[in-house]
């Protein structure tokens, strides 16, 4: 069987003293990190004292999250409001440093109400777990066997997932497939799990380790991979609008925007930013939530690649209305993981208000179709660059010392004056302030 080829390469590991700077570098004091951190990289006092800056999460309860902790991070957390979800209303919390995206959101919410909002399908929070077995002598004939026996192994399963009892989850089922690869044939063993309100990850996880060995014993194999699948098939969610032709501008927006829509359906390289759009919106509410952003990319972009299409779909309908759904696979929770550990997590969860994590699931897929929606509209008619270089232009304002009171004005110079960059808003500055 192929395996992968030796590299000729010649490796070396370089000898760099100053690596022992880093040794035990984890088990240090946050305060003793910064120290080690000045000296190596040539931070100086305010740097340190930056690191230090007192915000909502507290450096502390950091240092329990993740590893190596010098400080905490800081982003905008802003509100889309106007979203009408199934009958709800919500003020969607977003947390991105891009411009134009929130903006983009609520402007897209507000349209989609006039025909009611939004209206969202969830097929369950079913998550699934995946066993990789290798060394069984006949991974076809392992995997036909284990079908066999499905329901001794599931019973096993759901002895093992016991604990998920307590909220109402339970496991639910178990399939077995072989496969090959580069070093050799495999037995893959999947089970699904519903997870109910978490994203579930490490409760699949829990269950795929505790399942290994048994499985170990009823193929004679070796259990490698036990992880959950990020593709999560099983947990699809969908929201669909219309938005009025007379609100997007007539007729020929419409068909402009479905041309644009048309665009990432034919082609792989405009799918692939048109589908960084929709994750702009969907990132931002995962992030102000306190939920794996990483996976929810990872099941979107998967699922896209596996469909060979864009997760969103336009229509116009027999009023000359555009009829938009998105569609996709979402693993999202309104408990679990970091969530209470963080406290804008907690106020992200507390100013959407979803109870389950169907609702939230619901509304993190409008967001990403009204994040689509007003993509398609600005790129298919003015572009998106005046409405990003608007809020650029406050941003540079702001940098060189506009205060609230001038911002608008210094933005207005620069503008009228061609002039949108550092050294226009030093100067539109100094000729307002000398009036
Ligand atoms: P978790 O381990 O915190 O489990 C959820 C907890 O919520 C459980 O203790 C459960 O008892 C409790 N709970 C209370 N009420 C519940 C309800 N109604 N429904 C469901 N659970 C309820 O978290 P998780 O959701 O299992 O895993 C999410 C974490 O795993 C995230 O931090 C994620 O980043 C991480 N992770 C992701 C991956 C991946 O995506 N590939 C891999 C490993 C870990």
């Amino acid at each position: 069987m192929a395996t992968s080829k030796p590299s000729k390469e010649k490796r070396t590991a370089p000898s760099d003293d100053s690596l022992s700077a880093w040794s035990g570098f984890y088990k240090k004091h946050v305060f003793e990190r910064q120290q080690i951190l000045a000296r190596v990289r040539g931070l100086d006092e305010d740097d340190v004292a930056l690191l230090n800056k007192e915000g909502p999460l507290p450096l502390s309860t950091a240092d329990t999250i993740t590893e190596n902790v010098i400080g905490t991070f800081a982003l905008p957390f802003s509100v889309a409001p106007y979203f009408l979800v199934n009958g709800k209303e919500y003020a969607v919390p977003m947390v991105i440093e891009e411009p134009s995206v929130v903006a983009a959101a609520s402007n897209a919410a507000k349209m989609a109400r006039e025909k009611g909002g939004f209206i969202t399908k969830y097929s369950g929070s079913i998550m699934t777990g995946q066993i990789q077995i290798m060394k069984v002598a006949d991974a076809k004939a392992a995997a036909s066997k284990l079908t066999l026996e499905r329901e001794a192994v599931l019973a096993e399963a759901r002895e093992v997932g016991k604990f998920l009892e307590v909220f109402g989850g339970s496991v639910q089922g178990m399939a077995a497939r072989s496969a090959i690869g580069p070093t050799g044939p495999m037995l893959i063993v999947e089970f699904t799990v519903d997870v109910k309100d978490a994203m579930g990850a490490n409760m699949v996880n829990t269950i795929m380790e505790r399942m290994a060995p048994l499985l170990e014993k009823r193929t004679g194999g070796k259990a490698r991979l036990r992880i959950l699948t990020n593709l999560s098939m099983n947990r699809i969610v969908s929201a669909s609008a219309c938005w009025s032709a007379q609100s997007l501008g007539g007729e020929e927006a419409v068909d402009a925007i479905l041309d644009a829509w048309a665009f990432a359906m034919a082609d792989p390289f405009r799918r692939a930013t048109h589908h960084k759009g929709i994750m702009n919106g969907m990132d931002a509410v995962a992030l102000a939530t306190g939920n794996d952003w990483r996976a929810v990319e990872a099941g979107a972009h998967s699922y896209a690649a596996i469909k060979g299409a864009s997760i969103t779909t336009y229509r116009k309908n027999a009023d000359g209305d555009l009829e938009g759904t998105i569609t996709l696979p979402l693993a999202v929770g309104t408990v679990g993981g970091s969530m209470k550990a963080n406290p804008c997590a907690a106020l992200g969860q507390k100013i959407l208000g979803a109870k389950s994590s169907e609702e939230l699931a619901g509304v993190m897929a409008s967001v990403g179709l009204a994040q689509n929606l007003a993509d398609l509209k600005a790129l298919s008619t003015e572009g998106i660059q005046a409405g990003h270089m608007r809020l650029h232009a406050r941003h540079i304002a702001a940098v060189a010392g506009a205060n609230p009171q001038e911002l608008d004005r210094v933005v207005e110079w620069m503008s009228a004056n061609k002039k949108v960059d550092a050294n226009g808003a030093k100067e539109a500055l100094a000729e307002l302030r000398s009036k």
